[in-house]
């Protein structure tokens, strides 16, 4: 069992919890200040909240489900690697408990609020902008908004209230028509995107939240931060040119990249994809809130007229290889629609990749395009493939290439095999950012901790170390790609923990996600792959009995116990 870490000096969000009724239209606010300093800030407040105030038997898409936007304590710092925000509620593709992370620079707007964390509950009649600063919280009613695309929303922020993209989070016409895969945009294309929490907030009738204030919490960070910062600028990662599509051939030559809706694992045509590909597109220097490392890709293609940011590499495989699409412009094309209505880039490349298997069309660009737009109005077949790959794929006879509903990101766990261990453990489902084992098992030149891909050995312990790791880095919050600069004794200086505390932030956090699962129904059998491992039941059972779980996936009430006990 896991001991809690319960340290006043240690670095961690302030302020109290606001929650919105979005159906009576009040709002309360409640001292969590114990939970607040056990569990830093981020996604790991949000879960012990979620936890302890969504009810276990929730529907997601009801007036009982919850979203609690929350930041980091390094959101009020200047340091690269900071400009993210984490969202967390239940799930209507998985049916768990769900963060998301985005990038952008609404942390900051929502820093300034003074709020530890922003529930939104409740369920609306009426279509609603909802506005939080810290000095009240109004609440308008948006007809007009109906089935506004997500710059539509932000234009009408921009001319009514005064308040630029980087105050706001607004749901497209995907959220309102509750698409499983909805996300909830910020800054027009960065995306809480992975498990269709824009529908939740669609469910509530919300179509944006903005946030503002001058009450940022005061805290002192190391002067380590500097030399972050100094190190991000200077840095000639090529993410820098390519985003993560800087990985593109390396994966296509190790046979990672899924290819035809996952029925190959390289593709012929991966030189029209590639990070050269994208890197060509990129006309400026895109990034987040006081980011000196700036991976972002404004892209644009004069000759079609099409601008976007990105395609990042899991877009190039889902709307790309996946789909048999081999133009880069194709692929920012869907990459700019789904940015546009408000959808996950990666569950719905693979859910229209799915379609085009089922209907013999790999590689039909048009038919692409009409059916991202479909999928989004829930139009003719797009009302059936916005139920998500897991609830369609016995009617269109395809494979499910989901677990626990949620469809696999870019990186082949059929090759990558530790990272195939960590898509069926992870909470979240079948994504990549819940450990990021692939950036140890890819034989890169400068990864000196390399793994072999092939095989489970010695894996179960790392996965669990990387799960806890990223979990703690998404409580402070830092951003995935401060990877090479932020080393455990940074972590210590900046937050003032011993790591090995840190990390069991981490661990609990993980541990709180999967009871809250384990509630709803999710245990061993839903850590499943559609796909064999070598020892893969092995590797399980040393998973479960390394976290001290049972043997059927699930978290003894015991281990959370200190965490179920109510806030003030
Ligand atoms: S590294 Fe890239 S994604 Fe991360 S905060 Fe900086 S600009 Fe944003």
């Amino acid at each position: 069992m896991l001991q809690r870490v319960t340290h006043s000096h240690m670095l961690h969000v302030e302020g109290p919890l606001l929650t919105v009724d979005v159906g009576t239209r009040e709002t309360q606010t409640t001292n969590v200040d114990d939970i607040l300093e056990s569990f830093i800030g981020g996604r790991g407040v949000a879960t012990r909240l979620a936890h302890e105030r969504i009810p276990f038997d929730a529907d997601p898409l009801s007036g009982e489900n919850s979203l609690f936007f929350t930041t980091g304590p390094m959101q009020v710092s200047t340091m690269s690697f900071t400009g993210r925000t984490n969202c967390t509620g239940v799930s209507p593709l998985t049916g768990g408990l769900l963060s998301s992370n985005a990038g952008g620079f609404v942390s900051r707007n929502l820093a300034d609020t003074g709020y530890g964390a922003v529930e939104i509950t409740g369920e609306s009649d009426d279509l609603l902008a909802i506005h939080v600063s810290d000095e009240d919280v109004t609440f308008e009613e948006v007809p007009d908004l109906e089935g506004a695309t997500v710059p539509e929303v932000t234009a009408y922020m921009a001319d009514e209230h005064d308040l630029s993209e980087e105050h706001t989070a607004c749901i497209g016409p995907a959220g309102e028509n509750l698409v499983r895969f909805a996300s909830i945009m910020t800054t027009e294309s960065r995306a809480f995107g992975r498990g269709g929490l824009g529908a939740v907030l669609g469910a509530k009738n919300v179509k944006a939240i903005t946030f503002q204030g001058d009450s940022r919490q005061d805290v002192e960070i190391d002067p380590i931060q500097m030399d972050v910062h100094r190190e991000a600028a200077t840095s000639d990662s090529l993410m820098k040119e390519q985003g993560t599509t800087n990985v593109t051939d390396l994966a296509n030559e190790v046979e990672a990249l899924p290819t035809r809706y996952f029925s190959e694992l390289s593709y012929e045509g991966v030189g029209g994809i590639n990070g050269e590909a994208v890197g060509e597109k990129k006309y400026k220097k895109g990034t987040c809130s006081s980011c000196a490392f700036a991976c972002k890709l404004p892209t644009k293609d004069e000759e079609r007229g099409v601008e976007t940011e990105g395609p990042e590499y899991e877009t190039v495989m889902a709307f790309g290889s996946n789909c048999d699409v081999d133009d880069v412009v194709d692929v920012m094309q869907s990459n700019e629609l789904c940015d546009r209505y408000g959808m996950d880039t990666i569950s719905c490349g693979n859910v229209v990749a799915a379609y085009l298997q089922s209907e013999g069309e790999f590689g039909n660009t048009e038919l692409i395009f009409e059916t991202v737009e479909k999928i989004a109005h829930r139009e003719d077949v797009g009302d059936l493939l916005a139920e998500g790959i897991d609830r369609f794929h016995e009617e269109l006879g395809v494979e499910n290439w989901t677990v626990k509903g949620l469809s696999f990101a870019a990186h082949d766990g059929r090759t990558l095999n530790g990272q195939g261990l960590s898509y069926a453990v992870a909470t979240r489902g079948a994504d990549h950012m819940f450990t990021t084992m692939y950036t140890w098992e890819y034989p890169l030149v400068s990864n000196e901790e390399a793994l072999s891909k092939s095989g489970l050995d010695g894996k179960p312990e790392f996965v669990v170390e990387q799960e806890n790791a990223r979990a703690m880095e998404d409580c402070g919050i830092v951003c995935r790609f401060a990877r090479s600069f932020m080393t455990p004794e940074r972590f210590e200086a900046l937050l003032g923990e011993d790591y090995d505390d840190l990390l069991s932030i981490g661990s609990r956090v993980v541990e709180l996600e999967r009871h809250f699962n384990n509630q709803r129904g999710i245990d061993r059998d839903d850590d499943d792959l559609p796909y064999d491992l070598p020892e893969f039941e092995d590797a399980l059972d040393e998973y479960y009995g390394l976290r001290g779980w049972n043997a059927d996936g699930t978290v003894p009430d015991d281990h959370v116990a200190d965490d179920s006990v109510a806030a003030d």
